[in-house]
């Protein structure tokens, strides 16, 4: 059927121009059968995550922090679409059921309320769209993807159950793109078996369009993003990034395996099963092709500089002064798995075991705990993780200015250091 699936970020809707940007990459994009996925507008899941953290654990007002999502929701709908005067029924009713379910005040875990209530930016930027869509003559279908992807419970990181949601996309999506339909869907959210709604980790949304892509042996999928393509390096970061043309599907994994933020990393290992090409295009130059990440082999790439804060180096030593041996090793991992950290890197040596985590305080705090009387657990926070893919001495000296190494790892084609920018003082103070 030559199915197109299209991702929309939360940048590239920010506000009532990018709206009209996606309208017009949409519009132009009509001659295929076309499915439209789309996160959350701008900061919307950052500002619900405040709402969820201030009814939970009590940091502020939810109900005022949910008046400012409601009115950024509600000004924009009028601004967007022509003759508006007030909002719909199915938008009032998504903002109804979210507040309803706070003031529930249920004594329910935190990361089952936080995929209720964060849902609710998916639900509503999607029904804008498809308003808008309409208003423009589009004939655009919403879907709500909760009656499609189906998951596992685990709230926050919820595992895709491929069977199910393979069985209701060709049940309900294919039709409707064989009916020439534009599909307007959500990112991001899906269903559990008892009916809740789940997520699927933060920046999730490119990984539901590489499932529906997978589901609909999609003939191509494009995230609309507010850079050229993939870069050698985080702009935000370095002045000097260089657009990669062209990637393999396994230098893409690579790269966002180790935190390369311009796709998410479970993205693309559903469209190399397929041999789904995947472009990574800019939304403010539609023409452009930007980065095709493909089955393509025989490429060869420059540096490329992947760069993951907020890294924790975990040092694991036993209580008895035992070598760490293959037992301890054992249960150290079923314990990394069972806290769900996320491990980036790792060594050991006679008497300790280190290991570099994703710091997410609460899980390591839980893995702490876990671990027992019987290993000592000592923490180096505030770090960073620096990937060198295709590194060449220039790039990795200059990488490795005014930081302090805690380790480093060098494979054939790829270094990897953990460590921590010093001070400008500290360096004076050395000189
Ligand atoms: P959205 O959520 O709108 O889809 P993101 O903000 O998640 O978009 O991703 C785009 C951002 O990814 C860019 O603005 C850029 O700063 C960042 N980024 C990190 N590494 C790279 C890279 N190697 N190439 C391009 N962009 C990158
Ligand atoms: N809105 C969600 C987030 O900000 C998912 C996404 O944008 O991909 O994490
Ligand atoms: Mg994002």
């Amino acid at each position: 059927m030559g199915v197109q699936v299209f991702k929309f970020g939360g940048a590239s809707v920010r506000n009532a121009d990018g709206f009209r940007n996606v309208g017009r990459i949409i519009q132009q994009n009509g001659d295929k059968p076309l499915l439209v996925v789309i996160s959350a507008m701008g900061k919307t899941t950052n500002a619900l995550e405040q709402v969820v953290n201030a009814f939970y654990k009590n940091t502020g007002s939810w109900s005022e922090l949910f008046e400012i999502v409601k009115k950024s929701h509600t000004d924009l709908f009028l601004e967007l679409v022509p003759g508006a005067n007030s909002l719909p029924e199915e938008i009032v009713q998504i903002l109804q059921a979210t507040e309803a379910r706070l003031k529930m005040r249920s004594l329910e875990e935190y990361d089952l309320i936080y995929d209720q209530v964060v849902s609710a930016g998916e639900l509503l930027s999607s029904r804008i769209l498809a308003y808008y869509l309409h208003a423009l003559g589009v004939d655009a279908e919403w879907i709500d993807i909760r009656d499609i992807i189906l998951t596992d419970s685990t709230y926050r990181d919820a595992r895709i159950m491929w069977q199910e949601t393979k069985v209701h996309t060709e049940q309900h999506v294919k039709p409707l793109l064989e009916q020439r339909k534009i599909i307007v869907t959500q990112g991001f959210i899906g269903k559990n078996a008892d009916g809740y709604t789940t997520t699927l980790g933060r920046e999730g949304s490119d990984y539901t369009a590489a499932i529906l892509s997978y589901c609909l042996d999609a003939e191509s999928m494009h995230i609309w993003k507010d850079v050229p393509g993939v870069l050698t390096g985080d702009p935000r970061i370095f002045e000097e990034v260089t657009l990669l043309p062209r990637l393999s599907y396994n230098e893409a994994i690579e790269m966002t395996y180790y935190g390369a933020k311009v796709i998410h990393p479970k993205t693309i290992k559903p469209l190399q099963n397929k041999q789904i090409p995947l472009y990574v295009r800019p939304f403010d130059e539609p023409s452009s092709h930007g980065t095709v990440i493909s089955a393509e082999r025989e490429l060869s790439y420059p540096p490329v500089i992947v760069i993951e804060s907020n890294q924790s180096l975990l040092h694991i030593s036993t209580n008895d002064f035992s070598f760490v041996a293959e037992h301890h090793l054992s249960s150290i991992f079923a314990l990394l798995a069972q806290c769900r950290l996320k491990v980036n890197m790792m060594r050991n040596t006679a008497i300790s075991f280190s290991v570099c985590v994703n710091n997410v305080p609460e899980r390591i705090a839980k893995f702490e705990k876990e671990l027992g009387t019987e290993f000592k657990l000592i923490a180096d926070n505030d770090l960073e993780l620096i990937t060198i893919l295709h590194y060449n001495d220039v790039v990795y000296s200059e990488m490795k200015k005014d930081k302090l190494v805690l380790q480093e790892e060098k494979y054939a084609d790829m270094v990897q250091i953990v460590a921590r920018n010093i001070p400008k003082m500290k360096r004076r103070d050395i000189s």
